[in-house]
């Protein structure tokens, strides 16, 4: 590689200050104190098992709150979420990033692609919201990576895998929808790695992930802005404290709750309204 030569005033072009791209303070408010209590007098209504190394799909009324719980033992989770009414508008990493963090707990908001731009759900409980940041720079929840999927396996190891999560959320979105794998596949998008213990290396600032410290009885739980679909995909990396994209790890399942909110505590409540800005792009 060619060398290059450092500018005479490249201390001083470092030392520029950092500044938080977006004012989200601006963001339209949470009344997180209504959810908290809305949280108290909350009914199951649904459940769903995503098997290890497999995947559910299921519907989340809006209003409802949903859990995805830690069972049998430590595992990772990859959660797609779409408007139930309408696949084309879907959970969006990349932006939920730049608006919140690198990882995500109690109050964040998951947020929508673009047209849609809007707050798909809330997050309301979090029982691993103790971690922080660790020695390593890690955290839980990332919204950083993608789903393992079976096309970087086998650019890197020339093996046709079909148990990565891309794989698993395309086959339970084709199950519950009834369209084909190829329609399906064009839906999945980049997750939520919910439970996943992960950051980028402080040396060579590479994505890098650790066993996570979810154990049984952990959950996080979600207030759904809108009418949802979601697909959990119960991760072949099991923990991701090894190897991920093959059956090498021991691997669990995870269970998804659905729960109805008993409570007047939002009753002013309503859904979140599709962005409002006007789409003319600088043409008339
Ligand atoms: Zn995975």
């Amino acid at each position: 590689m060619a060398e290059v030569n450092e500018p005479v005033d490249a201390q001083s072009r470092r030392a520029a200050k950092p500044i938080v791209c977006y004012e989200t303070d601006k963001l339209p408010e949470v009344d997180m104190p209504a959810y908290q209590i809305a949280r108290e007098s909350l009914e199951l209504v649904a459940e769903y098992t995503a098997a290890p190394r497999d995947a559910c799909a299921f519907d989340v009324p809006a209003g409802h709150f949903f859990r995805i719980v830690s069972v049998e033992g430590p595992q990772v989770g990859d959660l797609n979420l779409w408007s139930a009414s309408n696949l084309e508008e879907r959970f969006f990493s990349g932006k939920t990033r730049q608006l919140h963090a690198t990882h995500v707990t109690t109050g964040d908001r998951l947020w929508s692609n673009l047209p849609h731009l809007r707050a798909l759900a809330t997050i309301t409980h979090d029982t691993l919201g103790w971690y922080g940041w660790d020695a390593d720079g890690a955290g839980v929840h990332d919204v950083i990576g993608t789903r393992c999927d079976p096309y970087t396996n086998h650019a890197l190891r020339g093996l046709h895998y079909h148990y990565c999560c891309h794989s698993n959320l395309t086959r339970a979105l084709a199950k519950h929808t009834g369209l084909t794998a190829q329609q399906a596949e064009r839906h999945i998008h980049d997750v939520l790695n919910v439970f996943m213990c992960t950051g980028f290396s402080l040396d060579t600032h590479q994505y890098f992930m650790k066993a996570s410290p979810v154990r049984p009885g952990d959950f996080i739980e979600f207030f759904a802005e809108t009418d949802l679909l979601g697909a959990l995909s119960a991760c072949p990396g099991g923990d991701c404290g090894a190897s991920h994209s093959d059956d090498a790890t021991p691997c669990y399942p995870l269970r998804v709750e659905v729960y109805r909110n008993t409570s007047e505590a939002l009753k002013n409540w309503q859904p979140a309204e599709l962005n409002a800005y006007d789409q003319s792009h600088g043409l008339k």
